[in-house]
């Protein structure tokens, strides 16, 4: 197969796409000539085939992140000069900008213009962000007595193997690549079937920075098939995975046969709660982002809204009106397009499925619970924005993870009533107040089961803050200082300074 291919997007941007597996820093073919077709979501019309890994391409791929470890290329790198590679790397995402959210937008159907303005602007973020930290992360010196003391190294964790979904393909690469770049470890990261090319073209940026060959390896592939060898090989020493919680219990257990250090970002089912002093108009319009921006594909989507009995029909009225004239729905490229198309088929009838379970356990649907694919010239991924009201805690569209823009609204009479539906949840991941008690804010923010809370506000992240669940919605931190703390572990060094036995 061809190494690389030209291409026109829609947007009538050109530009060569790599199609390689990208290791030692060059990209070559799969042993097996096996591909992945990438889809436009709107259009269900081809971009590009790229090679796809399996086991034995995934070997290639941990063998050069292991001898680039201790390659002094690498491994003798001053950390500041790492960091300097970060910053160079974050400096060719931004000249590249507009490319990168071009293949963002074609690829996963979200529209041009958030992939512009949000997710490559906090992908270059992130880098500087981190690039920030290469040089800052290290040890102690702890005395004991007189004679003796100990000192801590903070060092790499080894060969670091990353998994990431199609949601953000390269804000999730980023969110991973940052802190194990900044620590000083090797990497072999793989990216969901259903966006593998953008991260393609953030290979030749990162070799343009000037990293050395087999510290970042990116290969594309199937979860079975590449994800898999991933997380059983014996010589990769982390995996970090972002994903649905099914899978995370996979690797998770292929982890555990080599006691693989994880970090697991998964499903959430997070709620935003309306009390009845908010401002419903600002309620009602970060209920809306929190559900349906990115066509709903987001983790931390606040995907049921609990809202207090006396002000329910107020804020119903207020949150359908915003829906109506804020989520037009159509193709990545219009500058009018609030949504865009589910990312795949798959997500699309999963999504339409769930439409149908929640009809039938006797939920109502306020406004959408439909295909918009007619309205859209009879292609593409299109689903009108839903909400169910009439909800009730048993019902699976209450309990489990659409990842799609459909959302479930219950009433709550008491603080105590709000709290107990918000918990009843087998996920911890975001959640949301509404409120101008702020005694009330604060009192709720730390009763609630969940990774991040957002008062006043939803789905605010920012690299500098740490992000991840609790429960079933994952094991770790990323971002902030903390998702440090998943890249690098402590060697302590015990210093005997004359005191013989
Ligand atoms: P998934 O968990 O199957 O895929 C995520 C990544 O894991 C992909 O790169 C995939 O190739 C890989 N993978 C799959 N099986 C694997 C295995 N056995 N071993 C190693 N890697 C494997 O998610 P999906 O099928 O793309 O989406 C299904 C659901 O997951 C969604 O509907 C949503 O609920 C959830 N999801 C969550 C997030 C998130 O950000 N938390 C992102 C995407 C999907």
């Amino acid at each position: 197969m061809p190494l690389s291919v030209d291409l026109e997007a829609p947007n009538g941007r050109k530009y060569t796409q790599p199609t390689g597996l990208f290791i030692n820093n060059e990209f070559v073919p799969s042993s097996s000539e096996k591909t992945i077709t990438s889809i436009d979501p709107a259009t269900e019309k081809p971009i590009a085939s790229v090679a796809a890994a399996n086991a034995q391409d995934v070997d290639k791929a941990v063998q050069a992140a292991k001898k680039a470890l201790h390659d002094p290329a690498w491994a003798d790198l001053a950390p500041t000069d790492r960091g300097h590679l970060m910053y160079k790397l974050a400096d060719l995402i931004e000249q590249n900008r507009e490319m990168l959210a071009t293949i963002e937008a074609w690829d996963n159907g979200k529209t041009y213009a958030d992939a512009l303005e949000g997710d490559i602007v906090e992908v270059a973020t992130t880098f500087r962000y981190y690039a920030g930290w290469a040089d800052k992360v290290f040890g102690q010196t702890i005395s004991t007595t007189r004679q003796k003391f100990a000192y801590t190294l903070r060092q790499p964790i080894g060969v670091v193997g990353q998994i990431i979904p199609w949601n953000y393909p390269l804000g999730m690469a980023a969110w991973k690549l940052g802190p194990a770049l900044a620590c000083g470890n090797t990497i072999v990261i793989k990216a969901a079937e259903q966006t593998p090319l953008s991260i393609l073209v953030l290979g030749t940026l990162i070799k343009e920075a000037g990293f050395p060959p087999g510290v970042v390896n990116i290969i594309n592939g199937l979860g079975a098939e590449a994800g898999s060898p991933l997380s059983q090989h014996p010589l990769v020493d982390k995996i970090a995975f972002t994903g649905s919680t099914a899978t995370a219990k996979q690797i998770m257990g292929a982890a555990a046969k080599t006691l693989k250090n994880i970090t697991l970002e998964t499903g959430g089912k997070s709620p935003l709660l309306v009390f009845d002093d908010a401002d419903l108009e600002q309620a009602a319009k970060w209920a809306h982002l929190g559900i349906f921006s990115n066509q709903g594909q987001i983790c931390t989507a606040t995907s049921r809204i609990l809202v207090q009995e006396s002000v329910y029909e107020s804020f119903m009225e207020t949150f359908l009106k915003t829906i109506k004239t804020v989520s037009k729905v159509g193709s990545q490229w219009e500058t009018s397009t609030y949504q865009g198309p589910q990312v795949s088929e798959a997500q699309y009838k999963r999504i339409l499925e769930y439409i149908n379970i929640g009809q039938d356990e006797g939920a109502k649907v306020a406004t959408g619970g439909k295909t918009l694919r007619e309205d859209q010239g009879g292609q593409g991924f299109f689903i009108a924005p839903t909400v169910f009201t009439d909800v009730k805690p048993s019902m699976r569209v209450f309990k489990e993870e659409i990842f799609g823009p459909v959302v479930a609204v219950c009433r709550f009479k008491t603080e105590e009533e709000a709290l107990a539906l918000a918990n009843d949840s087998t996920y911890g991941l975001g959640s949301s107040i509404f409120t101008k008690d702020m005694e009330r804010g604060h009192r709720m923010a730390e009763r609630i089961e969940a990774g991040m809370v957002w008062i006043n506000s939803s789905q605010d992240s920012d690299p500098r803050i740490p992000f991840g669940g609790v429960k079933q919605s994952g094991i770790g931190r990323e971002l902030g200082e903390a998702g440090l703390e998943a890249y690098s572990q402590i060697k302590a060094v015990h210093v005997n300074m004359g005191s013989k036995l």
